[in-house]
């Protein structure tokens, strides 16, 4: 029997109780004076128990947060340590890259003088570092002969849309200027691929009419029908349907007006051979021909004046041998009121990145001197450094090494070399630094290519890379270049790379 159980029911089981007691030999009271002191004894015990592991307890709470606080301020720790050096970095690389794309700076190309106050901007920069003119100015000023400018208006309907400049199209950098409202001859595969159609349509009058075809056949008619370019500058339009628009700058200009059309905007039109040719008339009434109305103003500038912005620190060992870190500042300028390109990775980034390298040799005085070439009119044929290559500033024998940036503004997938097959060397230093320090992800290596401001010193002799990085937003040369779609993944790392490799040049 449970002794518990019996006290409860005492007054029940007296008797029971007096036999137990009798028992075990103790009488009633001694009995319950007994079981009274255990019952306080356990429950001293319990609460002492109950304290002790509170205070255990608590303890260990405190043991934890002490080590996941000690974690975390080692991670921290870790961190910081990288970017102790370089805690403004970031901050202000973002800086010159929102300003360097406001719309203040009007795309930095030739409408509005945009190219120039983006030069100005720099040159202030420069000043402010410290940096020396090797003549009376930063500016090294040279003409383009001509360049193509949208600075008005433009505008693109059908019945049913008004179209977005930049967005849904572009007017093609050599456009002429033109309005109307044009019936459109579309011409697709069936036209390009069939003899008798293209015959038919060499006889067609398309003097109230524009034509529209995919860039898919571009090639196809540049190799095979140099005779239907020459048809279709009879039109009043052309339109030419892409998957991607892209610009760039021309120093020309077409006969005609002259747009890329977003192939998942416009819609597909009538087949050109479902259209009555012989009475184009007739057709647009029954409908089988859609219209559409455009206005575009271009003014093609002579003798525009573009400049690069140079600027340089000496070298206190051996200053006569110069390294060289380039970028474009350039971009593509404005189409139009309201449509401008930032050009926030191409090639604000790079410039941002000239300036913070700028800084750091500055309060970092290198052995060899060291020279910042930010270059204009690249986005019209690599135009700048192209001059700078014929007008040196210095010989250019003394230029140990140049590194051109453009296109850093990502790097999730690293970062690619241009003239790493011919600067083996060099490539092989740059990839030993990178491995060390676990900077970019991985290193590619590629050969010569005429794709941006190393390449005319390449030409002349003047061993150089071009290093871009790779992943992360896609936007090229379109509206959708801000800077809010820069992750600068790889940009601290791309610095310390760059300054350990250049350091590592001047060895
Ligand atoms: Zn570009």
């Amino acid at each position: 029997m449970n002794l518990f159980f019996s006290i409860i029911d005492k007054k029940i089981n007296k008797r029971i109780f007096s036999l137990y007691s009798n028992v075990f030999l103790i009488n009633y009271y001694q009995f319950c004076y007994t079981i009274l002191s255990s019952i306080i004894c356990i429950l001293f015990f319990f609460f002492f128990f109950s304290i002790t592991t509170s205070v255990f307890a608590q303890d260990s709470r405190i043991e934890k947060k002490i080590k996941k606080d000690s974690i975390s301020n080692i991670s921290k720790e870790i961190q910081s340590q990288k970017k102790k050096n370089y805690p403004n970095l970031i901050s202000d690389a973002k800086n010159t890259i929102n300003i360097l794309c406001s719309p203040k700076m009007e795309g930095r190309g030739y409408v509005n003088k945009g190219e120039q106050l983006a030069a100005s901007y720099i040159a202030r920069q420069f000043e402010q570092i410290g940096l020396l003119k090797y003549k009376s100015s930063y500016f090294q000023s040279f003409n383009l002969k001509s360049v193509n400018t949208f600075p008005k208006k433009i505008q693109l309907k059908s019945k049913k849309n008004t179209f977005q400049g930049g967005k849904d199209y572009l007017v093609a950098s050599f456009s002429n200027a033109g309005k109307g409202k044009v019936g459109i001859l579309y011409l697709d595969s069936t036209f390009f691929e069939n003899d008798s159609a293209q015959i038919a349509f060499n006889k067609v009058a398309l003097k109230k009419s524009a034509v529209m075809y995919s860039d898919k056949w571009t090639k196809k008619i540049q190799q095979e029908n140099p005779s239907f370019l020459e048809k279709i500058q009879e039109a009043k339009g052309v339109f030419v349907r892409t998957e991607k628009l892209i610009g760039v700058p021309s120093p020309v200009v077409y006969s005609k007006p002259y747009f890329e059309v977003l192939d998942s905007i416009f819609p597909i039109y009538e087949s050109l051979d479902l259209i009555d040719l012989q009475d184009l008339k007739a057709a647009k009434k029954e409908g089988k021909i859609s219209t559409l109305k455009f206005k575009v103003k271009s003014k093609l500038v002579e003798s525009q004046p573009s400049q690069n912005v140079i600027g340089y620190i000496k070298g206190t060992k051996n200053s006569q041998k110069v390294v060289v870190f380039s970028a474009h500042y350039d971009h593509l300028g404005k189409m139009g009121k309201d449509v401008y390109f930032a050009g926030a990775n191409d090639n604000a980034a790079g410039v941002a990145m000239l300036l913070e390298l700028a800084k750091y040799y500055s309060e970092n005085p290198p052995d060899y001197s060291v020279a910042f070439m930010a270059f204009g009119s690249e986005e019209i044929g690599i135009l700048g450094s192209m001059f700078y290559t014929q007008n040196p500033l210095f010989p250019l024998k003394d230029i140990q090494f140049l590194i051109n940036l453009d296109l850093i503004g990502t790097g999730e997938e690293g970062a690619t070399v241009v003239n790493a097959t011919i600067h083996k060397k060099e490539f092989e230093l740059l990839k030993k630094i990178n491995a060390e320090n676990n900077y970019l992800k991985n290193i590619k290596s590629r050969g010569e290519a005429a794709n941006s401001d190393h390449y005319f010193f390449h030409k002349k002799r003047v061993p150089s890379f071009f290093i871009y990085l790779n992943g992360g937003s896609q936007a090229y040369h379109d509206i959708n270049d801000v800077p809010q779609n820069l992750s600068l993944f790889g940009y601290q790392n791309l610095y310390e790379l760059l300054i350990e490799f250049s350091q590592g040049l001047m060895k």
